[in-house]
């Protein structure tokens, strides 16, 4: 059935869905989305992708803006190398730990052994840290603000794509300062940049928050990261910052003569958001008819659908969307005229909503005749959300057009976000987190446990303390674990 699925392609026979419901299977609507949108296959070793033009542009959709905010704060962008000697990895006691599971190494090259096996990159605070070390002289060199778009490796065991691969695509910035002030101060903006992104372009709200000790980054003083909630109430760590310190600046000498002629050491952050990104907006707003995109991150915003049944209407229908497409072109709105002959419109339909294209417009010869055409928009399921009579004259079609992006925008954050806050309970004992998590739901309470309590819901619930969010409820000061005295409300939850 499903190689006959595939022969259809696309929208398949009306009526019939190429994916299987959400509400069905998440898992598998997922993977389904991700095949039959074409947004990536599987490569040939295990856990790896290739990633399809329509889920490229979905990834250089997540590229444009944040490229564009880490230019507006003062960073960077440079390259380093994909191969570092292990012995810088081993440099820094805590980052090897952490990363020794996951690395891949290259002993060969050139078909002879290599003195030192080389670490295909998992991160590069090592080689970036070799090379501060060189550049940075005195206080006048800092800050040192930089980014890297690369590829990464890390030697998963559990992978899907996009979500979690062994070679994933990411920007890692790094940067040194003079004080560990500006370090925090650094690592916080990023977070915030990565924030802002997420709710405003993504259409993800997240919570903002820091990690605890045993989930930071292996190397690093403290982790900051942003949490979203994904469609079967997964949480999904989406970006990271991390203050690290000066702990790579004392395991590779990157220091500087500050203004008194002494010599100190830099204190740096590093920070970075993955191809993860494209998983989560795909889990975030899609539904059971496939991909729903916020129109700010979608590579196709509007899909011109002309309908054509006689052949003496051909021109009419045909010059009237035209007008229409070059008038959105010229608005700068990402627009796509399927005016293809081997698929009927209503293939097309099911086509671009399955695809998650926000806006549908539909054009035949009695829209033509009366100068106004058929409007869908993609977040309201059915014939509400269909609008009719919209006028073709170009000035007020692209006005409404813009104006109903930004409403399909708006609303996909709106029931995000309504989604997440009815799924997190407030607790106030172990019992109620274990029922809460038994649910699928988010667990947040006052928290004072050690590492090892942490590690015991985790093993007895499968819920892991995803943040100490920056914006705190009002809480009872009690550890709902120990009732010992609780500073902080943590969020706990079943995560990807
Ligand atoms: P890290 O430097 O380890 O904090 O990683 C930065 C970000 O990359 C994380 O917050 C994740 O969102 C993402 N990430 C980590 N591992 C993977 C992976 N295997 N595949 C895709 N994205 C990942």
């Amino acid at each position: 059935k499903q190689q006959q699925k595939q022969q259809q392609g696309g929208g398949g026979k009306k009526g019939e869905r190429l994916v299987t419901p959400k509400s069905e299977d998440f898992s598998r609507w997922y993977l389904d989305v991700v095949r039959e949108c074409q947004l990536a296959d599987y490569g040939p070793v295990r856990g790896t992708m290739v990633i399809r033009p329509y889920g490229y542009a979905l990834w250089e959709g997540v590229q444009s803006h944040l490229d564009k905010a880490f230019k507006e704060t003062g960073h960077q962008n440079a390259y380093f190398p994909q191969l570092i000697p292990y012995s810088f990895l081993a440099k820094e006691a805590e980052h090897v730990e952490g990363f020794a599971p996951e690395l891949a190494l290259v002993t060969k090259g050139g078909g002879k052994d290599l003195e030192e096996p080389l670490v295909v990159r998992p991160t590069s605070e090592t080689i970036v840290n070799h090379m501060f070390a060189q550049w940075v002289q005195s206080y006048r060199d800092l800050p040192l603000l930089l980014n890297q778009w690369a590829n990464v490796h890390r030697w998963e065991m559990r992978t899907r794509p996009f979500v979690r691969t062994l070679e994933f695509l990411w920007q890692e910035g790094h940067t040194a300062h003079a004080t560990p002030e500006e370090a925090e101060e650094e690592t916080i903006r990023m977070l915030r940049v990565y924030e802002d992104f997420a709710c405003n372009v993504a259409a993800m709200p997240v919570i903002a928050g820091r990690k605890s000790r045993i989930e930071s980054f292996a190397g690093a003083n403290c982790t900051y990261t942003i949490e979203a909630m994904m469609g079967d109430r997964k949480a999904l760590q989406a970006g990271t910052s991390h203050n690290l310190g000066d702990n790579f600046a004392k395991a590779f000498g990157t220091r500087y003569l500050d203004e008194a002629g002494q010599l100190q050491y830099v204190h740096q952050s590093s920070w970075g958001v993955s191809t993860r990104m494209v998983g989560g907006i795909i889990m975030t707003h899609g539904d059971d008819a496939g991909l729903r995109l916020p129109p700010r991150m979608a590579p196709i915003q509007v899909v011109i659908v002309p309908i054509i049944k006689k052949e003496a209407d051909a021109e009419g229908v045909m010059a009237a969307v035209q007008g229409l497409e070059s008038a959105l072109k010229a608005a700068g709105v990402r627009v796509l005229l399927d005016a293809t002959t081997d698929k009927t419109p209503g293939w097309k339909f099911n086509q671009y909503e399955m695809k998650g294209v926000p806006v549908r417009v539909e054009v035949g010869p009695r829209d033509v005749e009366q100068n106004a055409c058929v409007v869908a928009r993609r977040d309201v399921p059915g014939k509400e959300g269909k609008q009719f009579g919209v006028p073709m004259e170009a000035a007020a079609f692209v006005a409404h057009v813009q104006g109903l992006l930004e409403e399909v925008q708006a609303s996909l954050l709106a029931q995000a976000r309504e989604f997440r806050d009815a799924n997190i309970v407030d607790v106030s004992s172990y019992e109620e987190l274990q029922a809460a998590v038994a649910e699928g739901k988010w667990a947040r309470g006052p928290w004072a446990g050690s590492d090892d309590d942490e590690r015991r819901v985790k093993e007895e619930t499968s819920a892991t303390l995803r943040c100490f969010p920056f914006e705190q409820p009002q809480h009872s000061g009690v550890c709902f674990l120990t009732g010992a005295p609780a500073k902080e409300v943590a969020l706990f939850a079943k995560a990807y």
